[in-house]
Parts: structure tokens; C-alpha cells; sequence
């Protein structure tokens, strides 16, 4: 029997899966990958690939009922908190099996000067005492945050292109895609002068940042994650693909 496996994307684990599942389980597994579009291009994946938001956890198990998924795995990002809250909704809702792919998160290696965050907001008030010029790794969500810290220049790098200027006043911003290597990363800190780096946890393949600023002695404001989804959760797309061979 065909089964049909919803993947909640938008990561390079949830793309990985795709293309694992699909070369292992072949015509016997029907892979959609769902993306909530925040980016203008589109990956290369197989199977089917759905773009937009589902119109919240109802919206979802509709959707799920509508395709008759038989499982979903949620392989979106460590901090993209609310899908992944509708997602267990969802699936409740909708009684299919969920299991959840997030990649471990970043730990301190010898020579890190790491400051512990909670929030934007909380990064905000900790930096005027910190840094005069600041690399922004977060991305553009939430960038409001940082609209009115005094004395403290930015370089902001996103994956695309803004659509709006940012709000802030006083930046510099770069687009660039993973991956990046150490020496690149050494090097735009250091020709930007930058004095402290601010990132989410999000673990995985960007970590180049981390040694960069390591190497160079920078203390990094690591935001922290928040609660991991409720139920199964696995860290590698091996574990996925076994959960995947299990009969539900
Ligand atoms: P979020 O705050 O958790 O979700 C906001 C809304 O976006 C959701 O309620 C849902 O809309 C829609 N959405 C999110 N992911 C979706 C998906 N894979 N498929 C369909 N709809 C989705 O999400 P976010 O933090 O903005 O992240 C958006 C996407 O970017 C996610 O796919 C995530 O994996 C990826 N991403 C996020 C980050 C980050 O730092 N947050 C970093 C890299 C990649 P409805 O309620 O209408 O269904």
C-alpha cells in the first residue's frame, strides 16, 4: 500500500529527508514537502511540493484529512515555534502519527565567549554595553527589535533580498546563502570590524560563524532555543528514514 508522508519543511534536514525517503522507500511512499514560502525560489526536491501557509492548526488537519496523509514529520526550523504547535494540533485532530526532525543545537567548545539570550528583545537591552558594530545572524524576522538600540552599528545578513528597508538605523546588510567557510567568515568580521556576533541556536551547517568568532576572540549572543514540540522527536534524517520503515 502507498503511503502518503507530509514533510513540514523550509530546513536543509526537511530537504535531506525529502530526497532520503523518497530513494529509499521509492513508489511505495508518496513525499510532499510543505514550505511556508518566506523565500522567493523554490528547491529542487522530488515529489510534490506545497508553498504557503495552511491557515492554522485547523486549516492543517483539514489539509491532512483532504490529501489522507498517513504521517507527517515536522522538519522545520528549531525556532519556527508556531507551526510546529499546529502541527501537534494537527495531528491530533487528524490522528495521523507525527514525529518531529530537529538538528541538535550548537554547544560551547573551549574559547567561546558565549552570552546566553532569551529573546530579541533581551538581546537588544544587552548590547549597548557589549559592541559598537554588531553581525546580525538572525535573519530578518523580528529585526524591529533592534530599531532603537543606541550607539551600535549593525551588519545584517539574510538569505534574500529585503522586500521592505530594514528598520534600523544605523546598518549595512549582506545577502548570502550558506554554506560558509571559516576563512570567509573570519574575513567579514574582520573587514567589518565587528565586536560581537548575535545568532539563534539553530544548530547545523552555518556553525562557521561560531568558530570565526572564536578564532578571533568575539563574544557570540547565542539566542536560545524554545521548547521542543511535544512528542517523538529525532536529530538525524537516519533516525527519520527508521521511524519511516516502522509500521504504523
Ligand atoms: P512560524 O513562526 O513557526 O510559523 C508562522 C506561520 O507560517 C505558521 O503558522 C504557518 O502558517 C506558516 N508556516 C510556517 N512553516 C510552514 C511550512 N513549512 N509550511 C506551511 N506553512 C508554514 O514559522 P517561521 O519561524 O516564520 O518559519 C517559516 C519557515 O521558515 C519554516 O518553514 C521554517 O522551517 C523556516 N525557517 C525558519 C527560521 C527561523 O529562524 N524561524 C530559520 C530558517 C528557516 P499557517 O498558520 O497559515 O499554517
Amino acid at each position: 500500500m502507498v503511503e502518503r508522508l507530509l514533510i513540514l519543511g523550509g530546513t536543509a534536514e526537511a530537504a535531506a529527508l525529502a530526497r532520503a525517503a523518497t530513494a529509499a522507500f521509492g513508489d511505495a511512499l508518496e513525499v510532499t514537502t510543505s514550505l511556508a514560502g518566506r523565500l522567493p525560489d523554490r528547491p529542487d526536491l522530488p515529489g510534490r511540493l506545497r508553498v504557503g501557509g495552511f491557515g492554522g492548526a485547523d486549516g492543517l488537519a483539514s489539509f491532512l484529512r483532504a490529501e489522507q496523509i498517513d504521517r507527517l514529520i515536522d522538519a522545520t526550523h528549531p525556532f519556527a515555534a508556531v507551526i510546529s504547535r499546529h502541527a501537534a494540533e494537527a495531528c491530533a485532530q487528524a490522528d495521523v502519527p507525527r514525529l518531529v526532525l530537529i538538528r541538535a543545537a550548537w554547544t560551547q567548545q573551549p574559547g567561546d565567549r558565549w552570552i546566553d539570550a532569551g529573546d530579541l528583545g533581551h538581546v537588544a537591552a544587552l548590547l549597548p554595553g557589549l559592541a559598537r558594530r554588531v553581525f546580525l545572524a538572525t535573519g530578518p524576522g523580528g529585526i524591529e527589535a533592534f530599531a532603537s538600540v543606541p550607539g551600535v552599528w549593525f551588519l545584517v545578513r539574510v538569505f534574500a533580498p529585503p522586500a521592505e528597508p530594514l528598520p534600523l538605523p544605523d546598518h549595512a546588510t549582506i545577502v548570502a546563502r550558506p554554506p560558509f567557510t571559516i576563512a570567509g567568515e573570519t574575513a567579514m568580521l574582520e573587514t567589518h570590524r565587528i565586536e560581537a556576533v548575535v545568532t539563534k541556536n539553530s544548530g547545523g551547517p552555518t556553525e562557521a560563524k561560531l568558530a570565526a568568532a572564536r578564532a578571533l576572540a568575539l563574544p557570540v549572543v547565542m539566542i536560545r532555543r524554545p521548547p521542543a514540540p511535544p512528542g517523538g522527536l529525532v536529530e538525524r534524517v537516519e533516525d527519520a528514514l527508521a521511524w519511516l520503515a516502522r509500521r504504523q
